[in-house]
């Protein structure tokens, strides 16, 4: 298994390749942002340790970058406690998994290896039908280029078709996803904000993209209808 391993700090990263190749694995280093970009596009990795602060292309424009261009290697980024960037950040760039500063190299395999168990599988950042694309991150929603202004409750349900595009998703499964325990009312509110939700995606570009299967839930048609 190779790994790249992205961190300016030499002493720190010298500690991570000697500790990685002691395990087994290759592994190869880059200082910079722009180095370790570099690298991740020219070799096939199967994982990547990407520090976040670093000089050049910081580590949040690296995955960032990888991922826009459907690099979908998986990436464990290294955040400092004091950070200019948090985890949660870090994972919306389509990181994997992060650990903070300082940690034991032995979490540190121990979550590589599960990070490689699962490969790299098609995730991206943003998802879209054809022209519909959804930022799950910022809840920023568009249409053929054009901003729509969706509740979080919109953006919720609308992520939950985007997810699975081209299938029938019950209603019920809709539920779960986008009401939480609280919630005791019956699957009717589904359909209401279905309601909402075509008012905005569907209705004004005369598209029909969000099919009701009656009885049993909606699809949502790959191509953004
Ligand atoms: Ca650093």
């Amino acid at each position: 298994m190779r790994v790249l391993v992205v961190e300016d700090e030499p002493r720190l990263a010298e500690g991570l390749r000697a500790g990685l190749v002691a395990d087994g694995f290759a592994v190869d280093v880059a200082h910079t942002g722009t180095d370790g970009l570099w690298l991740a596009r020219e070799v096939p990795f199967d994982a990547i340790v990407l520090d976040l602060m670093l000089p050049g292309q910081n580590g949040y424009q690296v995955c960032r970058t990888l991922r826009d261009e459907e690099n979908w290697t998986p990436v464990l980024v290294l955040t400092a406690k004091d950070g200019e960037w948090d985890e949660v950040e870090a994972l919306d760039t389509g990181a994997d998994d992060y650990l903070t500063k300082p940690f034991s190299h032995a979490v540190l395999v121990a979550r590589l290896r599960a990070l490689l168990r699962r490969g790299a599988r098609e995730r991206p950042a943003i998802l879209s039908a054809g022209d519909l694309r959804l930022d799950p991150a910022s809840g920023r929603v568009t249409r053929g280029g054009t901003e729509l202004t969706l509740t979080r409750r919109e953006a919720a349900l609308l992520e939950v078709l985007l997810r699975r595009r081209g299938e029938v998703v019950s209603k019920r499964e809709i539920l779960d996803h986008v009401w939480d325990f609280e919630f005791d009312g019956g699957t009717n509110v589904v359909e209401v904000h279905i309601g909402r939700l075509r008012d905005k995606v569907d209705r004004p570009f005369g598209r029909q993209a969000i099919e009701t299967h009656r009885g049993f839930g909606y699809r949502l048609a790959a191509d953004g209808g």
